[in-house]
């Protein structure tokens, strides 16, 4: 794979302009307005957990329960929320993809993955690329995901194994919560200790945006899905945002969103303002490196 690459550094601003195309704009507004429905559809979703009304994230944690029945009835409950959703979310795919399609051939391509890699600014790989990987993955990473299931079926002790029995911990232990739900004054409180053991100038990064507080963590009603940072260029600050619920897994995500926080500050000031617009494969080089740190350093 790796022989059939080559490099050429890419004029990311005239890829830009080759894309460009007038009756793309209206098609872009509509596919803005669109993925705003589907995520607004998703935040506004409530599910009924123990005879309360909560957000869905509030039963994630229920995945890793030791009780094996509750998690059935948390995996069922997530379930009914997707399927409650399921024909409209299917609506507004299938929208999105006749008018990401009209976009592409607008800009004279004949798919819009081919389009996609373009505005991507993916010049030195393309789909061919995705399915080697796709068949490398079938090949080697497949055989192990086996035989990791093989060995939780077995310490778990049960007849088979099935999908709400894959987030518990195989050793029966509790599901690791590092904070009440709410609190997540504690999480940012512990973070800052982790970073401040890591560098100076990082916590610096890491306490501007906690003084700004631009950092909105908690889950809550009406709340938008997933967890990720926003620049904003004009205020030379970064916000991240997210949905914890005190599960371990929240201090991953957040240092992997401050990771994207700090390569933005240290990358603000590179001029022209043209060489910040990084491709999202050099932005994820600074969220894994937040990663990385905690697991290197702190674990
Ligand atoms: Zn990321």
């Amino acid at each position: 794979m790796a022989g059939s690459l080559s490099f050429t550094w890419p004029n990311t601003q005239m890829n830009e302009v080759s894309l460009f195309c007038k009756e793309n704009i209206e098609l872009q507004k509509e596919i803005d307005k669109l993925s705003n429905e589907l995520t607004e559809m998703q935040g506004k979703l409530m599910v009924e957990w123990m005879g309360e009304s909560v957000p869905v994230p509030a039963v994630y944690p229920n995945m890793k329960s030791t009780d094996r029945e509750i998690r059935k009835k948390a995996f069922d409950c997530l379930g009914k929320a997707d399927e409650a959703i399921a024909d409209a979310t299917d609506e507004i795919f299938d929208r999105l993809l006749v008018l990401r399609h009209q976009m592409a051939k607008n800009s004279g391509f004949e798919s819009y993955t081919k389009y996609r890699f373009k505005e991507m600014m993916r010049f030195d790989w393309d789909e061919t690329h995705c399915f080697e990987f796709h068949a490398a993955v079938r090949k080697y990473i497949l055989p192990i995901k086996d035989k990791l299931l093989a060995k939780r079926k077995e310490s778990l002790k049960y007849s088979s194994l099935k999908p709400y029995d894959l987030g518990v911990d195989i050793y029966g232990r509790e599901p690791l919560m590092i904070y009440k739900k709410g609190d997540t004054e504690s999480l940012i409180e512990g973070t800052g200790k982790i970073i401040k053991a890591i560098d100076s100038e990082l916590y610096s990064y890491f306490c501007t945006i906690k003084e700004n507080k631009l950092l909105d963590l908690a889950s809550r009603e009406n709340k938008a899905p997933g967890g990720y940072m926003v620049m904003y260029p004009v205020f030379e600050q970064a916000s991240v945002f997210y949905n914890g619920v005190g599960l371990a897994s929240d201090l991953m995500v957040l240092l992997h969103e401050l990771g994207h926080c700090f390569h933005y500050f240290l990358g603000k000031d590179v001029a022209p303002y043209s060489l910040q617009n990084w491709t999202s494969e050099v932005a994820e080089g600074g969220s894994m490196t937040g990663e990385t740190h905690l697991n290197l350093n702190q674990l």
